[in-house]
């Protein structure tokens, strides 16, 4: 593989990319960069977002522009605000040991005299949504005559948008000679034309299948009654604690009332979509990027170019009436080498729909079922311990303590963890104890799958920050434990932790292999998980949970308490439970699971309106 250096780059420009992190050239970075450092050539490059075209064509901007000079030699149009920053920003990254250098952003909703100003203290490069820049240019208030490298990112989104007559407009104000570069991830018809018509011999360069979706991203989908959709959305969060997402809606409206709803049902959600003020818009991304908000409902076109590396998730909600669309929404996900899931809700009538996805996208789906409560259950209680047990502590505590201390004096470890464990068992049993089961059998497949009381699952404590996904976990069970082909199935990897089943008369080697095993440094825990890994009927531990039901009876007036606190701090309508005639859980303001934003607010953890520890890292 070829490094940075190799492909050409300056001194000033390779500090900056070891500061970024950046160590070997992606694909199109690699094609790319030489070819345009090398010739004055007009360039046509086509690759999946998220693949690095914006340091495909920054760098060499950056290496051949004279930073001396004052004169605007670099246009990049970009079709949205969103975009325009992002370049900004990382352009101003890459060039950080540019002395001189000086990029400036144009575009719409922001001052123009201000734009202006930063223009005329002398900007070699700007970047520009097509309308502003139109704008700017019959006001004089820009002067790209001198122009030698134009750019034209996501020039198939830029189309989509309407910016044609917008964009052939700027190029007119353009020098002939110059060279243009055009970055697109698809290569529809208008984008040929533009090529045609504003670039003289373009070299072409392709990464990928051009309507291949990244591979860094798995496909699912979950077949659910239409009107259980958003009640299996809520459980598809509610089985990930740490999702990050955007889950997409098809109008603006659907999108809105998604979004009210999750954040009603106390989930850290926000929407991002054309009805929205610019302000309220360049809100909610921010809190989006500072994970505020988990789960980012939008419609398509306001999600256009979203560039957050850490996505988990990618929910189709809906999915799009254009079904090329899902192709630009997947790769919202599975970015900057990392994997990420795309995960489609959908009701028996769009069941068709998945099979022309998956000749488009030239993948498979894996059909998954919505997850039960118990498993939920579960793995909100492993991803809470595993917090627990990987928190760092300081002494700024210490003086807190002393009073708690002696609050449970007399309490053994055992009985504390089990009260401690119990405040998030009891919600999210309690509001999952009747509910139904969400999956609906598709007829194609012929129901159940693999599941029989022979199968032993396991909860191991390793997941997706260890860079596992589920093949790869597979794949590291079957070498470990040196098991064939189908011995290990039902693979859910998580953020932290995953689960596997594997039949029972393999349980006794597995747990005896994991009893001293050590992956990078640290040693793997397996544990017999109570769940099956299948969406519920009859599989709950029924006298466990009575069990538990009394004892948390006993302590019931405890765990009101700190509910009502929370409950203070955020009344909440008890409007979508699926066990509204509960009256225990009536009676404490307590039938549904909290999501991110309150849910421990009875608690010490985390709520989004505190200072919020770092996630994910
Ligand atoms: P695209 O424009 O193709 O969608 P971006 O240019 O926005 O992709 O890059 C996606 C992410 O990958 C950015 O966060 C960027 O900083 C990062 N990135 C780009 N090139 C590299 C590289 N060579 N190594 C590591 N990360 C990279
Ligand atoms: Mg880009």
């Amino acid at each position: 593989m070829r490094t940075f250096q190799e492909l050409g780059l300056n001194e000033d420009l390779l500090n900056a990319i070891t500061d970024m992190g950046f160590v070997t050239p992606s694909d199109v970075q690699a094609q790319a960069i030489p070819l345009l450092l090398n010739e004055e050539r007009d360039l046509v490059a086509l690759a999946q977002t998220g693949t690095g075209k914006t340091a495909a064509f920054g760098f060499p901007m950056l290496e051949k522009i004279d930073i001396d000079s004052r004169t605007t030699q670099g246009l990049i149009l970009s079709p949205t605000r969103e975009l325009c920053l992002q370049i900004t920003n990382e352009l101003k990254q890459y060039g950080k040991y540019c002395n001189g250098l000086n990029v400036v952003a144009i575009y719409g909703g922001a001052s123009i005299t201000e734009q202006a100003k930063q223009v005329k203290r002398g900007a070699q490069i700007i970047v520009a949504t097509p309308g502003r820049m139109k704008d700017m240019i019959s006001r004089k208030l820009v002067d790209i005559s001198k122009i030698q490298y134009s750019v034209l990112d996501e020039a198939d989104e830029m189309l989509n948008m309407g910016f044609y007559e917008d964009i052939t407009d700027i190029l007119s104000h353009t020098p002939d000679d110059k060279s243009t570069w055009l970055f697109s991830a698809t290569m529809p018809r208008e984008v040929a034309a533009i090529a045609n018509k504003f670039m003289y011999d373009p070299l072409e360069i392709t990464v990928g299948n051009k309507n291949e979706s990244t591979s860094n991203v798995s496909h699912e989908y979950y077949l659910v009654n239409a009107r259980d959709r958003y009640q299996a959305l809520k459980r598809l969060a509610d089985a990930h604690p740490d999702i990050f997402s955007v889950i997409f809606c098809r109008t603006k409206r659907d999108t809105q009332k998604v979004a009210e709803n999750l954040i009603e049902s106390g989930y850290s959600a926000g929407a991002l979509h054309g009805d929205l003020s610019q302000n309220q818009r360049d809100l909610v991304m921010k809190s989006f990027r500072n994970k505020q908000i988990q789960m980012l409902v939008a419609t398509d076109v306001a999600a256009r170019g979203i560039d957050v590396d850490d996505i988990t998730h990618v929910i189709n909600y809906q999915l799009p009436d254009e079904i090329e669309t899902y192709t630009h929404r997947s790769g919202r996900t599975g970015r900057a080498g990392k994997t990420g899931v795309s995960m489609v809700i959908v009701s028996k009538s769009e069941l068709r729909k998945i099979k022309t996805i998956e000749r488009i996208i030239k993948k498979q789906f894996e059909k998954k079922d919505i997850p039960s409560g118990t498993e939920i259950t579960e793995v909100q209680l492993m991803s809470l311990a595993n917090k627990i047990h990987t928190t760092e502590t300081g002494d700024e505590i210490d003086k807190y303590l002393e009073s708690i201390n002696e609050l449970f004096v007399d309490t053994s470890k055992e009985d504390l963890i089990k009260k401690f464990f119990s405040v998030e068992f009891n919600r999210f049993f309690n509001y999952y104890q009747k509910s139904k089961d969400l999956s609906v059998v598709d007829a194609r497949d012929g129901g159940e799958g693999r599941v029989s009381s022979n199968d032993t699952r396991y909860f191991i404590n390793v997941g997706r920050k260890d860079g596992f996904d589920w093949m790869k976990l597979k794949d590291f069970l079957k070498e470990k434990l040196e098991l064939g082909r189908d011995d290990v199935f039902k693979v859910d990897v998580k953020e932290s932790f995953s689960f596997f089943n594997t039949e029972k008369t393999l349980q006794e080697k597995v747990l005896a292999f994991f009893t001293d095993f050590k992956h990078e440094g640290r040693f793997v825990n397996v544990e017999v998980s109570e769940n099956k890994g299948r969406s519920g009927s009859g599989r709950r531990r029924d006298g466990g949970g009575r069990r538990r039901n009394s004892g948390g009876g006993r302590r019931r007036s405890d765990d009101r308490r700190s509910e009502r606190r929370s409950s203070d701090k955020k009344p909440r309508r008890s409007d979508d439970s699926g066990n509204r005639g509960n009256r225990r859980s009536r009676r404490s303001n307590n039938d549904k699971p909290r999501g991110r934003r309150s849910e421990h607010s009875g608690s010490n953890f985390s709520g989004s309106d505190r200072p919020r520890r770092s996630r994910r890292k």
